[in-house]
């Protein structure tokens, strides 16, 4: 039947009839399988920066008597201490995401809001690498969830933007309403990615360029982050791209329906 049953009961209904109960563990086995390769791959991507503040601590010992390079080891100890951070923080968010209905509390959500919390958070990278942010029309729109989740999942997109496009480039983010849903998408004009890598890069700890992607501090888990926001919203996150052309990445939230008494004032335009 192609499912993995481990658990069977029988039941035994008068002389003639035995009742079979099984029960279908295909899903039980297949999450105890995606967390083992969870716990592999996180044990992997901590070795990197904890190997790195291991050595570079102690060629910080041996340089005693090279001020210079002791700068130089110090600041790189630093640079991988944050990515370190950077790491455990996804990690955390990406496990409290797959936790069970994070957002069951949820609130309405402007979507305004978390466009501008989300692009006021990434201006400095942007200013630093010379890229602008434009941001389109405004739309009178609010979404049933969790504020600082949506802000967390555009700020990533947004930062992905900003991390994989060249310097003097802009980045647009723009929303719009269709068929009940917000759609808040992010252009860049960037490398953009192939058919065959757009089909994976929604996956925990997937890059295109793993050298890239640690150089600009990226940890390999913004768009696994997105997606779950987006499954918790009952959205969904997509990507459309061609290979130097840049890339459009969209998530689609479903509108605030009419909440009946109370909070209909703004739940319906559009
Ligand atoms: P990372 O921390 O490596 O950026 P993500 O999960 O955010 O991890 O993205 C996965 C991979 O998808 C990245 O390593 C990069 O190769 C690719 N990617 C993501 N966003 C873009 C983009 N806007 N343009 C080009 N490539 C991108």
């Amino acid at each position: 039947f192609g499912v993995t049953v481990l658990d069977m009961r029988v039941a035994i209904l008068g002389d003639e009839y035995v009742l079979l109960l099984a029960d279908d563990q295909t899903e039980i086995v297949r999450a105890q399988s995606v967390r083992s390769d969870f716990v592999a791959n996180v044990s992997h991507e901590l070795k990197t920066p904890v190997g790195a503040i291991r050595l570079l601590s102690e060629a910080i010992d041996d340089a005693a008597d090279d001020p210079e390079a002791i700068r130089h080891f110090t600041k790189s100890l630093h640079k991988e201490s944050g990515r370190l951070t950077a790491l455990v923080q996804d990690i955390m968010e990406l496990s409290r995401l797959q936790g069970t209905d994070v957002v069951a509390a949820g609130l309405p959500v402007e979507l305004d809001r978390v466009i501008n919390e989300a692009v006021d958070r990434n201006r400095l990278t942007a200013e630093s690498r010379d890229i602008s942010i434009v941001v389109g029309r405004k739309v009178d729109a609010q979404v049933f969830g969790d504020a600082d989740l949506l802000i967390t999942a555009l700020r990533n997109l947004i930062d992905n933007a900003i991390r994989y496009s060249p310097a003097g480039t802009r980045v647009g983010v723009g929303v719009r309403e269709r068929d009940g849903m917000v759609q808040v998408s992010v252009t860049d004009q960037g490398p953009g990615i192939s058919e065959d890598e757009q089909g994976r890069i929604f996956e925990r700890f997937y890059r295109i360029d793993a050298a890239r992607s640690r150089q600009t501090g990226g940890t390999g888990l913004g768009l696994s982050i997105v997606k779950h926001v987006m499954q918790q919203h009952g959205g969904e996150v997509s990507v459309w791209s061609r290979e130097g052309q840049g890339s459009t990445f969209t998530m689609a939230i479903p509108v605030m329906e009419d909440m009946g008494a109370g909070d209909a004032s703004r739940g319906e335009d559009g």
